[in-house]
């Protein structure tokens, strides 16, 4: 029986611990640290919990262990209204990833991707196919040709990708074609152009206007807050932030993607679901941590 969801995310799931130092370790160096935090993460399970979180319907298609850390992953997702029937389980560790923050932010971090590089186009492909839903979000946390199949299997549906981590554009070039509304932050999107990461919002629109891509980009721009072009050769409409009591970042994109996803599900226009996105990806990071920050957790 088909199933009914606003969205679809299909990316990486990961468990992070984060260690907190008085200052980053040198090679061959042992440190104490002062104290550790274990939290659900990873750029899909993040973008599906915020869409949720903003009232979506969700579903997450992604690949996580028979381990304990995959129980504790599906049990967030669980408890934040996200639908994994569709997620594989699979005889590999759950990704993870290792934070060690020193006291001034400054941080260094280990991923190890384990069963999300596993994810596979057969899985990706006959899962999709059992849902409806208007818009599907992926990132890049896992393989490159899965994240293709999602774009392809896609009739009638929006595509929206956030290219995070980065790859050389040549790689991505069959992905782009197939992108309805390109979502990268300021370095992604210097990577894209091979250029300088634009500061200003003159620099932001030559990038884009010189994209090979021919889709919408939203550019997230921190503070900023955001600029949309609807196609790639037009003017940006800027979506300013709102000023807030800024605690902690990290997530902050994976929050922006989630939202602006359900809010185009809802049938609103790229301009409407960028602010709605800028509001709540702000408000998120007024709180610590990459999941938990999006606002209304269920
Ligand atoms: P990423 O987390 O991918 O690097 P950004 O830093 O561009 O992405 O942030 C994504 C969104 O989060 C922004 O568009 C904005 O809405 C919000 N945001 C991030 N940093 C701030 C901040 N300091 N003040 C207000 N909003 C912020």
């Amino acid at each position: 029986m088909t199933k009914q969801a606003d969205v679809i995310v299909v990316g990486s799931a990961n468990l992070d611990t984060t260690l907190r130092v008085c200052r980053v370790p040198a090679p061959g160096e042992t440190l104490l640290a002062s104290g550790s935090s274990v939290t659900p993460g990873g750029k899909g399970a993040n973008q599906a919990v915020a869409a949720a979180a903003a009232g979506g319907k969700v579903h997450f298609i992604g690949a996580l262990g028979r381990d304990s850390a995959g129980e504790t992953m599906r049990e967030s997702l669980r408890s934040h209204g996200v639908d994994i029937s569709g997620t594989h389980l699979l005889q590999a560790p759950t990704g993870t990833a290792t934070v060690i923050v020193d006291d001034s932010g400054e941080n260094l971090i280990v991923v190890n991707p384990g069963a999300n590089a596993l994810l596979s186009i057969e899985h990706v492909d006959e899962v999709l196919a059992e849902i409806e839903a208007p818009v599907v979000l992926c990132q890049l946390e896992v393989p490159l040709e899965t994240v293709r199949a999602a774009a392809e299997q896609n009739p009638g549906r929006t595509f929206v990708l956030n290219p995070a981590p980065m790859m050389s554009a040549d790689r991505l070039a069959s992905v782009l074609l197939l992108t309805d509304i390109l979502v990268p932050n300021q370095s992604e999107l210097a990577q894209l152009t091979g250029r300088e990461v634009p500061t200003t919002l003159d620099e932001v629109t030559d990038c884009v206007n010189g994209l090979e891509y021919r889709g919408a980009v939203v550019v997230t721009l921190g503070a900023l807050g955001a600029a949309v072009f609807q196609t790639v050769d037009g003017a940006a409409t800027h979506v300013p932030a709102p000023i807030v009591n800024t605690v902690d970042t990290s997530g902050a994109g994976d929050v922006f993607c989630g939202v602006l996803a359900y809010g185009l599900s809802q049938g609103s226009d790229l301009v409407t679901a960028t602010r709605r996105a800028v509001a709540l990806a702000a408000e998120s990071t007024t709180f610590h941590g990459a999941q938990m920050s999006s606002r209304n957790p269920v």
